[in-house]
């Protein structure tokens, strides 16, 4: 059948996460007029990061007016960076006001999505056989906890978690708590717990760059002012995207002045506010700032000067009962053991069994590392899209943004669908190899290539992020490029 004569067709769609972008998924694809989708989440709420992470602190460091739908505005942060659980509201209440939650079903995971007789055969983890036109990923960047390989992790007497695992049935007042890593994550808990503790270990394989941040709460009058006239808070959220604009443009050019700007701004940090010169020596990084994840925060430096923490620079022996061994022989005695590990940021949809055209394995096409055509499709792998995959702008970014944007590109795809010019869109493999080998080229460019360890590298130490600036994002993600996808009936 030539193109031109495919009937017009309502695709079903198949969301799988009921995260950010799932429910943002559901809300667009609504409003485009698509009323055949269904989201499926392995869990028994919404709300993906933000529900799994509880840990104390937890705060995103993207600001509150910028980490929201652009449609849904939220005149009611409680400051300018809100804290996880008034995040994980603001999902429940949008996810409510726009009927997604009727869309979900609850505990039921998506353990395979096999491309088989021209759509999506998926099958959930209750058993349920769904068959779908098309398939949307929104399944998370940083979902899957990594657990460091330490001897004799298991072997510890007392409690035990990784920071998304936080298990708050653990009493932590006047008890003894080793953290490791120096993540986010890790920062956030240790300026939270220092003061609540009897003792805090930080243990720190790698000092971190701390950019000093305000976080000041908006006053009841801010907040009704904001909520009487919506073009206040319209004219916050364009002002603080300005600002945080600069800071995302600059990690593309480890040689930019913004980057030096930024570089200064940490090291005024830690050398006015680290007042013990051994401590601040500890702390002080020996890579570029904004090479790893840099860390925004306004009482790290306070936490760690409490007299109730150390942070332990010496390398970790083991993990025994009562508590972690060093690599000098000296055995520090803990209550809890928090492992702030990070997450396996590879792994996007995977374990989910993934098959495409002709029974192509998404595991095969992915074994040296995942690669995406601009982070949303794959070649052979038609009418599947992921939101947040590979390569994506994942540094300090507002993820929202990101999501809106590729929602935005992937509708225009469908509307190929929907109007019957094809039945199936997957990227051509040429285009993809392309993309991906400039993508390489710039990527080894950024600042995140200035040789440091990070989540952001793959495993063959290229950093895998989007390379180019965010407004070159943003213009690519508005117009899809019909010539670089296959369309087929
Ligand atoms: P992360 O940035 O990957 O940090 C993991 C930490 O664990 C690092 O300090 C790492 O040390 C350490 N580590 C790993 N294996 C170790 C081992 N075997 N022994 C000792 N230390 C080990 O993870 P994260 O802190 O969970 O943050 C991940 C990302 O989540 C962040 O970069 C950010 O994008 C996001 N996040 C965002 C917010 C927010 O406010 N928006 C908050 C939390 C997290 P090395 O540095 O030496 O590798």
């Amino acid at each position: 059948m030539s193109a031109q004569q495919i009937q017009p067709c309502m695709p079903r769609v198949v969301i799988i996460g009921a995260g950010m972008a799932g429910i943002l998924t559901a809300i667009k694809l609504h409003e485009a007029g698509y009323e055949d989708y269904v989201i499926y989440e392995k869990s028994d709420r919404l709300g993906g990061t933000w529900r799994d992470n509880t840990y104390p602190g937890i705060a995103c460091d993207v600001p509150a007016h910028l980490y929201t739908y652009s449609f849904e505005p939220n005149p009611d942060w409680s400051q300018t960076f809100a804290p996880g659980p008034e995040i994980a509201a603001y999902f429940e209440r949008v996810a409510r006001k726009y009927d997604v939650v009727e869309r979900i079903r609850f505990n039921e995971g998506v353990p395979s999505c096999e491309f088989r007789d021209g759509r999506w055969q998926i099958r959930t983890s209750t058993g349920r056989e769904d068959v779908a036109d098309v398939v949307v990923a929104a399944t998370g960047v940083l979902h899957h906890p990594h657990t460091a390989d330490i001897p004799g992790l298991e072997t510890f007497a007392g409690a035990s978690f990784h920071s998304a695992r936080w298990d708050h049935r653990v009493p932590l007042e006047g008890k003894r708590v080793g953290v490791i890593g120096t993540g986010s994550t890790a920062i956030q808990i240790t300026s939270a717990l220092s003061r609540k503790v009897s003792r805090l270990d930080l243990y720190q394989r790698t000092a971190q760059w701390v950019m000093p941040i305000e976080n000041l709460p908006y006053s009841e009058a801010e907040r009704l002012a904001f909520r009487t006239d919506p073009k206040k808070l319209q004219a916050l959220r364009v002002s603080v995207n300005e600002a945080f604009c600069r800071f995302s443009n600059a990690v593309i050019d480890a040689s930019s002045p913004e980057m030096k700007e930024i570089e200064d701004a940490c090291l005024a940090n830690l050398e006015s506010n680290v007042l013990d010169p051994v401590l601040r020596e500890k702390l002080r990084p020996d890579y570029r700032a904004g090479c790893k994840r840099l860390i925004f925060s306004s009482d790290f430096y306070t936490a760690v000067q409490a007299p109730s923490v150390d942070v332990v620079t010496e390398g970790i022996e083991c993990v025994e009962p009562e508590g972690i061994r060093t690599k000098d022989g000296k055995l520090h005695e803990l209550d809890v053991l928090v492992i702030a590990t990070g997450f396996k940021a590879d792994s996007f949809i995977r374990p989910t069994h993934v098959l495409g055209r002709g029974g192509v394995n998404l595991d095969d096409v992915w074994a040296d590392s995942p690669v995406a055509y601009l982070s949303i499709s794959i070649p052979e792998f038609p009418n599947f899209f992921l939101l947040n995959g590979p390569n994506g702008p994942v540094g300090n970014f507002s993820l929202i943004q990101i999501a809106e944007s590729q929602v935005g590109y992937i509708l225009k795809l469908l509307s190929e669908i929907k109007a019957g010019h094809c039945r199936e869109i997957s990227p051509k493999p040429e285009e993809t190899a392309r993309f991906e080998a400039e993508r390489i080229v710039a990527a080894k460019k950024s600042i995140w290539a200035t040789g440091c360890r990070s989540w952001y590298l793959d495993k063959n130490g290229v950093p895998a992020s989007w390379p180019w600036s965010r407004d070159r994002f943003f213009e690519v993600m508005a117009v899809p490029q019909l010539e670089a996808y296959d369309l087929t009936g």
